[in-house]
């Protein structure tokens, strides 16, 4: 059995959450926004974020798969669900758990600018700058993390663990 060790408390999260949140409305002033989640690992942090933006946000949800071994992304990105309605125009936050080597969000970035919306942000909870392929950062960051596995507040290991409420490293 792994070992859990707590990274991240639920207290930290919240309380870093709700900053973002903060400056995301304070960033678009009264404008709407829409959440871009990324399943499923950013599904917990998107819904706990869009009750703390105090402006007219909406959601939709992507699904995207890389190839490559279960802890390493070989850089080839696949978009396995798309959004329902094009994105033209709109302020558009892509929500995403991890930001890892970057080859995710590269693609994404591609993706989402070529709806032309108005404005495209990059929100991760977590950013593993060390890990880094792609020249890409985030809006808006909650933590930097080491090159570490995690688990929790979403995120898995073989689906596992995604309703911990901590964020936690495992230990094997
Ligand atoms: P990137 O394309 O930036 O390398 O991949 C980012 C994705 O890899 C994240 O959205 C997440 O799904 C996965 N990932 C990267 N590091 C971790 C980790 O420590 N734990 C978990 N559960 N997933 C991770």
């Amino acid at each position: 059995m792994p070992n859990l060790k707590v990274l991240l408390s639920r207290e930290q999260i919240q309380k870093r959450v709700a900053e973002i949140g903060a400056e995301i409305s304070a960033e678009f002033q009264g404008q709407p926004v829409v959440l871009i989640g990324v399943l499923k690992g950013a599904a917990i942090f998107l819904s706990d974020l869009a009750r703390n933006i105090a402006l007219d946000a909406t959601f939709d949800f992507i699904a995207v798969s890389s190839y490559g071994s279960e802890k390493q992304t070989s850089g080839e990105v696949k978009l396995n669900k798309d959004v329902d309605n094009s994105m033209e125009g709109k302020n558009v936050i892509l929500v995403e758990d991890i930001l890892d080597t970057g080859l995710t969000m590269s693609y994404l970035m591609k993706v989402f600018g070529a709806h032309h919306p108005k404005a495209l942000k990059i929100a991760a909870l977590l950013d593993k700058t060390e890990r880094r392929k792609m020249p890409i950062r985030a809006d808006y960051v909650g933590f930097e993390i080491p090159d570490k596995f995690v688990v929790g507040y979403g995120m898995d290991a073989a689906e596992r663990y995604r309703n911990l409420p901590d964020i936690c490293v495992v230990e094997e």
